[in-house]
This record gives structure tokens, sequence and C-alpha cells, in this order.
């Protein structure tokens, strides 16, 4: 069976996509089959997986329209596979924005992707779902059919409010429409240690969530190769494996793997 992870926060801009993208490309490295959804009406991880969104025929509009089956949308991307980090792609772009207001009206329309997902249940190891900055039937779509959450989040004041929503939100869907959702981890993300304000987030992150085993060890460093990756339509792992960005999220990659190899 495979692990479903929603990588979501609804504070636009922290690292959602980016979490997303290097976590499929560093479990693909150690080995692992990996689907990427890209469940985002802005198209980033699509674009930033190599495939232009601007000529898809199939997305994943169509899945939760039911208008394709999801063997029908997955892609591949060219470039990555010749890096020896191919995952499996669910591409979106615009159209996505329309799912949004078309599913309203219909029946299931929580469940559209989980019941998508459970034809390819044995393919895959890792099914990673790239949020929205929002708290939508998108996302809601997206933590109906997912083990547990992970969350990115920068180490400022205003992060640890939007937490409480998300909690909450989790919580929710947890007690309604999915007894197995829960919060796999936080992730300390675009990290830089000469700012004090951050520290002292991360310490108090720290004080809260590491003894409920909320808390990833791993912290992801403010690292301009991981900004500079997307534009070549390549996660920074592949982009410059060598950097530190791209070597945070490798040691990242096998910490979600130990975590998930022993259940
Ligand atoms: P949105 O809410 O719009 O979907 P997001 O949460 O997916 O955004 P990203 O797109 O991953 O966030 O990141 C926001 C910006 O920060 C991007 O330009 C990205 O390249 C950059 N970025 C992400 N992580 C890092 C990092 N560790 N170091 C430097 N830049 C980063
Ligand atoms: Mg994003």
């Amino acid at each position: 069976m495979s692990k479903i992870f929603c990588i979501a926060n609804q504070k636009g801009g922290v690292g959602k996509t980016t979490t997303t993208l290097n976590l499929a490309a560093g479990l693909v490295k150690l080995g692992q089959r990996v689907l990427m959804i890209d469940l985002d009406p802005q198209g980033n991880a699509t674009m930033g997986s190599g495939i232009d969104k601007r000529s898809l025929t199939l997305s994943v509009y169509d899945i939760l329209l039911e208008s394709a089956t999801l063997a029908e949308v997955r892609t591949q991307s060219a470039a990555l596979t010749q890096a020896g980090c191919g995952y499996d792609i669910l591409p979106s772009n615009r159209d996505l924005s329309g799912a949004e207001v078309e599913l309203v009206a219909l029946e299931r329309r929580e469940k559209r992707l989980q019941q998508a997902l459970t034809a390819v249940d044995g393919d895959y190891d890792f099914v990673l779902i790239d949020c929205p900055p929002s708290l939508s039937m998108l996302t809601l779509n997206g933590l109906c059919c997912a083990h547990g959450v992970i969350v990115p989040m920068q180490c400022e004041y205003f992060a640890l409010e939007g937490l409480v929503d998300l909690v909450n939100t989790i919580r929710q869907v947890h007690g309604n429409l999915n007894r197995s959702l829960k919060i796999i981890g936080l992730l300390r993300v675009m990290f830089d240690p000469r700012i004090t304000l951050q520290q002292q987030v991360s310490q108090e992150l720290e004080t809260h969530y590491s003894g409920k085993g909320q808390l990833f060890a791993t912290v992801i460093p403010r690292n301009v190769r991981l900004a500079e990756a997307p534009s070549h339509g390549l996660p920074g792992i592949v982009f410059d494996a060598q950097s530190k960005g791209a070597k945070a999220f490798m040691d990242f990659a096998k910490e979600v793997l130990a975590k998930f190899d022993k259940i």
C-alpha cells in the first residue's frame, strides 16, 4: 500500500512546492516509486518538474471531474528520468481553479481524488500531494485521501499563528471525513541561523512538537540553488546535488523513509 502525504500550509510562499519536488526526487534516489500530484492551479510543481503547464491535454482537473482516469493523466519528465530521479506526475494548470466551482454541485466532491488513487495503489511507495495555499475544496480532496500532512514552515512569528488554523482543519477532516489523517511532521524550511527570531521560533517548535514526534529533525537552509532550480524544470536535488539545500533535502528524504520503513 502506498503512503499518501499532503504537503500543506494555507500560508503562501512557505516552501510547499519546493518541499514536494525535492522529497519526490529524493525518495526516487532512495529507490522508491513516487507519484507527485500538483493540486494547485498555479501549476508550480508541474513546471518545476519540467512539464509545460500551458500545453497539457489532460490534468488533475479531468481526474476531479471524472473525465479521465489517473492512468490516462499521469506523465513523466524526460529530463528527470534521464537524471535517474523520474517520478510520475499528475500535472495541473489554471483549469483547476474551475474545478473548485464545478465540484460544489457534485456528489462525493471531496472524495474524487481518493477514488482515483485507489486504482493505482499498488504502483507507488509514496504519493506526494502539493496543496494550494488555501484550505479549499482542492486541499480538502488532498486531505481526504492522505495518511498524513507534512507542514513546511518558516521560523517566523506568524507561522505559529497559521499553524493553529491548519491543525484545526486537520482535526475536522480527521473527525468527519478521514480517520487516518494526522500530522506527520513540521519541517523547518528557508532557515537562516543568523536571524535570532528564527532561532527562537525553531526552539519553540522543538519544545512543543519534538516530544510528540511531530517535528522533523532535518532543517532546510535558505539556499539560492533551491530557488534557481524551478526555472530549469528540475528539483534542487537534481539541479545541483552538491548544494547545501539539496543535501538537506536528501537528508529529509532519508528521515521520511526511515520513519515509514518501520510501519
Ligand atoms: P505557494 O503558496 O505560492 O504555492 P509554496 O508554499 O509552494 O508557495 P515555494 O513555491 O516552494 O512555496 O517557495 C516560495 C519561493 O521561495 C520560491 O521562489 C522558491 O524557489 C523559494 N524557496 C523555497 N525554499 C527555499 C529555500 N530553502 N531557499 C531559498 N529559496 C527557497
Ligand atoms: Mg506551491
